[in-house]
């Protein structure tokens, strides 16, 4: 099946304001590592895809870490001398530092200061920080705004909960040939911020909504979870069957107008590396691969050494380095339709390849077959040779058992989908049989789900 294909029947520009609609629902939502916010979230993930929500205690221990209190926030503001409230949750939930601590106190502006945060270089912007492992409460706010404030006395009221509770995740499994399994993660933790965490989340929920009515090889795995805790929570309780995994992509930062980045697995040369570089290098936009580096999302935690998943990140601007990256301006306006839906585009167009590439064998394999007598060499585009019937020599040439359709791809460098459609054609013409995986793949009743 060509899943590209079956993607580009619908129409892309209403995809894409789908996307955002979605993102712009999800966006005043107040979310962290753990708590009703999350969990608001993961509801409204429910309501497109079949979701299971998994609640993991405060305290359960998961590898080295223990799953944290769980937090939550009602309100919070800073009132001014004359009793305005200056600093207001209720209108931007960047305000409070993520997990403060409760606190209802009056205090000069000078007591006040070493809880404030704001960015001198962006005076217009409000920063986006976390106090997850240290107890301790902050405001942030725009530098113009900070530079206003009268001295005087400040009523500061945050009214936030940290307790015992749960970490919350959602996961959605799609069933389908085999167990084996392809993962998709990306964190939902991450409170009004578009491109950092919403944008990953929306395109990995309509991924999963477009795939589930579909024919798969590979069974996938969708994970949607708190930052760094969640997915090493996540691998701590699914520890034996992460060895199912034979792909795997986080997704993040996917809906800003930069191009598109790749950060390769561990392994390097995994074939999703090799997947994701590769349509990467076809898709029409601009696309850059990353080595892999053990800093970044929760491919850390995948491709940590005792896991050495073969996940990959894909990203269009990489966190860090676009200015708005953590600041109220990471909003819905950084945030694209086109952009989105072209990122849906790319993530299928890389599980195309994973579903299709396979080895295959040239059952004709002395000299050329005749192609024109089986229509196959169409002879009348002139003098350079069409592109379908190139890529039928090449798949003819390499397809010795040992080739992959991707191997072939990469080394005509014409894309996959033109090889894949070869393979196709020489298949149904009697010249090619595809060729058993060495690991056989097994069925998902050998496992259940
Ligand atoms: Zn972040």
């Amino acid at each position: 099946m060509d899943l590209v294909k079956e993607l580009d029947r619908k129409d892309p520009a209403g995809l894409g304001c789908e996307l955002h609609g979605f993102a712009w629902g999800l966006y005043p939502i107040c979310r962290s590592i753990t708590g009703e916010g999350i969990r608001k979230t993961l509801a409204a993930i429910g309501n497109v895809i079949p979701l299971e929500l998994v609640d993991v205690p405060t305290g359960t221990p998961v590898f080295d870490w223990s799953v944290p209190k769980e937090w939550n926030i009602r309100d919070a503001f800073i009132k001014s001398p004359a009793g305005e409230r200056v600093v207001d949750f209720q209108k931007l939930n960047l305000h409070v530092v993520n997990y403060s601590t409760p606190v209802h106190a009056i205090m000069p502006l000078s007591e006040l200061k070493a809880h404030l945060f704001t960015l001198p270089e962006h005076p217009d912007w409000v920063p986006y920080r976390t106090s997850y492992y240290k107890e301790d409460w902050g405001f942030c706010l725009s530098h113009n705004q900070m530079l206003a404030l009268p001295d005087g006395e400040y009523e500061v009221s945050i009214d936030s909960t940290l307790s015992e509770g749960h970490l919350t995740y959602g996961e959605c499994y799609l069933p389908g040939r085999s167990a084996d399994e392809v993962l998709i993660s990306c964190h939902a933790c991450h409170p009004s911020l578009a491109n950092d965490g919403l944008s990953g989340l929306t395109v990995a929920t309509f991924l999963a909504r477009f795939l589930s009515d579909l024919d798969l090889r590979y069974s996938y795995r969708f994970l949607f979870v708190p930052g760094t805790i969640g997915a090493i929570t996540w691998l701590a309780r699914n520890q034996e069957a992460t060895e199912r995994i034979r792909h795997g992509l986080v997704l993040t930062c996917v809906g800003d107008p930069g191009g598109f980045h790749y950060k390769k697995s561990r392994q390097g040369s995994a074939e999703i590396d090799r997947a994701a570089s590769h349509v990467l290098r076809h898709c029409g936009e601009a696309a850059e691969i990353l080595e892999f580096s053990p800093y970044g999302y929760d491919e850390r935690q995948y491709c940590s050494p005792g896991f050495n998943l073969a996940v990959g990140c894909l990203m269009r601007s990489v966190w860090g380095t676009f200015t708005e990256y953590h600041t109220s301006a990471d909003n819905l306006e950084f945030v694209r339709p086109q952009q989105l839906a072209g990122t849906l585009r790319v993530c299928v167009g890389i599980l195309d390849v994973l579903e299709n590439n396979r080895r295959y064998r040239n059952l004709n394999p002395y000299c050329e077959p005749q192609l024109g007598r089986r229509g196959l060499y169409c002879s009348t585009g002139g003098e350079v040779i069409p592109e379908d019937v190139n890529a039928r020599l090449w798949v003819l040439n390499l397809s010795d058992g040992e080739h992959t359709l991707l191997d072939i791809a990469e080394r005509s460098g014409a894309p996959f989908r033109l090889i894949r459609d070869a393979a196709e054609a020489l298949s149904q013409a009697g010249l090619l049989a595809p060729v058993a995986d060495e690991r056989e793949e097994a069925s998902v009743s050998d496992f259940g789900t």
